[in-house]
């Protein structure tokens, strides 16, 4: 399937700084772009998407969320982070079953889809069934199975069962698979040296919330001979260029530069800090340590949306305000962060650009509202004035998932009744 983006203003990067290019051709062959610029004589267009009065982008890349838990957006509000786990979350995830994380997770990627996500790093229970969803969605998905000290005691085939996941993944380009294990409060030191040795069998991305509250770093200090979670999990092994640390709220600037020394990638996710009472990374130290930064919504449950611009909105803003200082985060920096930061990290090293050869992950954002007026800075714009809900169309390794109000993998009255009678069912037990 060839399609041809015409007339499309399009984000490119230069240097370090994105700039605009104006009234450009850019075209999809398959999963690919094929070319950015004037058509070769050879292209013939099966369909020809007219981008005036749009922006052709890549696709936002959320790092960091637990899609099923959409499924419980809007209960156990106004709890800290430890409460809310254990009188919230923990009994609902009780009554998970393969059927309703499948389910949750698709109503979290339409959720994405609409948003302009074109890409998750998802780490939760029942990994097969997010999966699927994610593949019934069509989005590109770094799936991460949840391991805690539990769920080993419960499941002790659990490493067998990601080995088996990855396995059948193998071939897919859309989905990888790597290891989650939660956190150094639910892991033991232990269980976390098992997840190493298994990583060195069989390379894969790990991801892990990381000094995600105060305490949790205090009780690490005082654990692990003064230590921080970030140390402990380099000791053994598990922080490196394929590391994707959520959270790090309560970052030391010994943290920043053990992360900026490995090549890992933060994933900062305001919202759900705010939200939980956790507190706020000090995202600006951290980026002039040269550390790696990208965004995450974390789940629904705590934030409670998927949308990744207003997650970067809120990071641009609170650091700004907390800093006393309106130059930190500039829009390109910003911007780096949800198109391109993470995706090495999670293995997918040939999208986020507008280039040719580059899998064809894009979005287009109509840009006809008034708020866009006046057209100084499409950019600023962009950040500062538009909502996700301009966004018109959102493309994944060439396929249209959604466009102007329907989407295109997801069957969303389906997926209403099946979300409902999950939840009248987790109601009732
Ligand atoms: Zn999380």
């Amino acid at each position: 399937m060839n399609i041809l983006f015409s007339h499309a203003r399009i984000l490119r990067k230069a240097g370090d700084a994105f700039t605009l290019l104006q009234d450009c051709a850019v075209g999809v062959q398959d999963d690919r772009i094929l070319f950015v610029g004037q058509p070769p004589a050879r292209f013939v267009a099966d369909r020809i998407i007219d981008c005036r009065g749009g922006l052709l982008l890549p696709g936002f890349v959320n790092a960091h969320t637990h899609s099923p838990l959409c499924l419980l957006r809007g209960a156990g509000e106004d709890r800290r982070l430890q409460p809310w786990l254990e009188q919230s979350v923990w009994p609902f995830e009780a009554k998970h079953t393969h059927d309703s994380c499948y389910w949750g997770a698709l109503l979290n990627m339409a959720e994405s889809i609409r948003c302009g996500a074109t890409c998750l790093n998802d780490m939760y229970i029942h990994s097969d069934a997010v999966a699927e969803a994610a593949e019934q969605s069509g989005m590109r998905a770094l799936i991460t199975p949840t391991i805690t000290d539990q769920l080993l005691s419960e499941s002790p085939d659990l490493f067998t069962q990601v080995q088996a996941l990855a396995q059948k993944y193998q071939s897919n380009p859309l989905i990888q698979i790597g290891i989650a294990p939660h956190s150094i409060y639910t892991c033991s030191a232990q269980t976390l040296r098992q997840i190493a040795k298994l990583c060195e069998q069989s390379p894969m991305p790990v991801h892990v919330h990381v000094s995600e509250t105060r305490q949790e770093l205090l009780n690490s200090l005082a654990r692990y001979g003064g230590n921080t979670p970030l140390q402990v999990l380099d000791k053994l092994g598990l922080v490196h260029n394929n590391t994707l640390l959520a959270h790090c709220t309560h970052f030391t600037e010994e943290d920043s530069l053990l992360a900026a020394a490995r090549d890992a990638c933060v994933v900062h996710c305001p919202r759900s800090n705010l939200k939980l009472g956790s507190g706020i990374a000090p995202m600006a130290d951290m980026l002039a340590h040269g550390v790696r930064i990208a965004i995450g919504t974390d789940s629904s449950a705590s934030n409670n949306n998927q949308d990744i611009l207003e997650e970067l909105r809120f990071a641009a803003l609170l650091q700004k305000g907390t800093q006393g200082d309106p130059s930190v985060l500039p829009l390109s920096k910003c911007f780096e962060m949800v198109f391109r930061a993470p995706l090495a990290a999670m293995g997918f090293s040939d999208c986020g650009m507008i280039a040719a050869g580059s899998q064809a992950d894009l979005i287009v954002i109509d840009t006809s509202e008034v708020c866009w007026l006046p057209d100084i800075d499409p950019l600023s714009n962009l950040l500062y004035a538009a909502h996700s809900t301009h966004v018109s169309l959102t493309m994944v390794a060439g396929k249209i998932l959604y466009e102007n109000g329907t989407y295109q993998t997801i069957d969303v009255d389906q997926l209403r009744f099946e979300v409902q009678k999950i939840i009248t069912r987790f109601l009732k037990e």
